[in-house]
């Protein structure tokens, strides 16, 4: 395999559930130092690595909403949690002595930079690892749209959505043994067969845009490394 990666920039788009680890709630330090290393090899094989994280972990809208909370108030709790997520994200990734900088779509500026595409770029340029907070500003929307948002605002050539399972399935491998994994899917395909790989809005902004989606396990050490690398065997590549 060639160590010329094969991609320039990434984006990385982790849910805020794949932080607990083995926790009920919160931030695992040993999930944070893992995912910092991984980031690490990728950013050292020359990739620039933009990070969008989820807040699922910690609060939901939808789910405040359901014990009464008004809606766009629990979105924007939600939105916030995020931002909890990017710091420890942000803290990980400096303890092992790379740069990071988090940039939230909500101005919060004595906590983190506030989102500006071009500075987000030139810190990309500039080998800092880039950690996209408060997903789209936005009420109603998810951190996976704000995923495809990004990727696309900043031009990346790979969304990578990180997950426990290796891959997208024909069904849920946990509950059915005769599950198959697919190593390739197109947009249209995921949208058909109503795959659950991220939100609608997300899918057919990497589809217009044309941005490669892949779907791995990363809680298998090196899977990362390897698709920048340019494998083919590992996870699923919506495309
Ligand atoms: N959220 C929002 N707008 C956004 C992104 C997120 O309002 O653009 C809120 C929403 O309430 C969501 C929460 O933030 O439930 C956490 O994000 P998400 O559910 O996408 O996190 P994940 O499932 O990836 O952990």
């Amino acid at each position: 395999m060639s160590t010329v990666p094969a991609y320039k920039r990434i984006l990385l788009k982790l849910s805020g559930e794949a932080l607990m680890g083995s926790l009920d709630y919160g931030i695992s330090s040993d999930v944070m130092m893992q995912l910092a290393h991984e980031i690490q090899t990728v950013s050292q094989a020359g990739v620039e690595v933009a990070v969008v994280v989820g807040g699922g972990n910690i609060f939901r809208g939808e789910g405040l909403a359901k014990g009464g909370i008004d809606r766009v108030t629990g979105d924007q709790m939600g939105m916030l949690a995020t931002v909890m997520n990017a710091l420890a994200i942000q803290d990980a990734i400096e303890r092992i002595g790379l740069n990071a900088r988090v940039m939230s779509a909500i101005r919060i500026n004595q906590v983190c930079e506030d989102f500006i595409r071009r500075r987000a770029v030139r810190h990309l340029e500039k080998g800092r690892i880039v950690v996209f907070a408060a997903g789209t500003g936005n009420p109603f929307f998810t951190t996976d749209s704000a995923a495809a948002l990004r990727a696309t605002e900043i031009e990346a050539d790979l969304v990578l959505k990180a997950t426990k399972v290796d891959g997208i399935y024909t069904a849920d491998p946990k509950k059915d043994p005769e599950a198959m994994r697919f190593s390739e899917l197109s947009y249209d395909e995921v949208l058909s067969r109503r795959l659950a790989v991220m939100d609608q809005t997300a899918i057919l902004l990497c589809r217009d845009h044309r941005i490669p989606l892949r779907v791995y396990n990363m809680t298998s050490p090196g899977e990362l490394l390897k698709i920048v690398q340019g494998a083919t065997d590992v996870g699923t590549l919506v495309h």
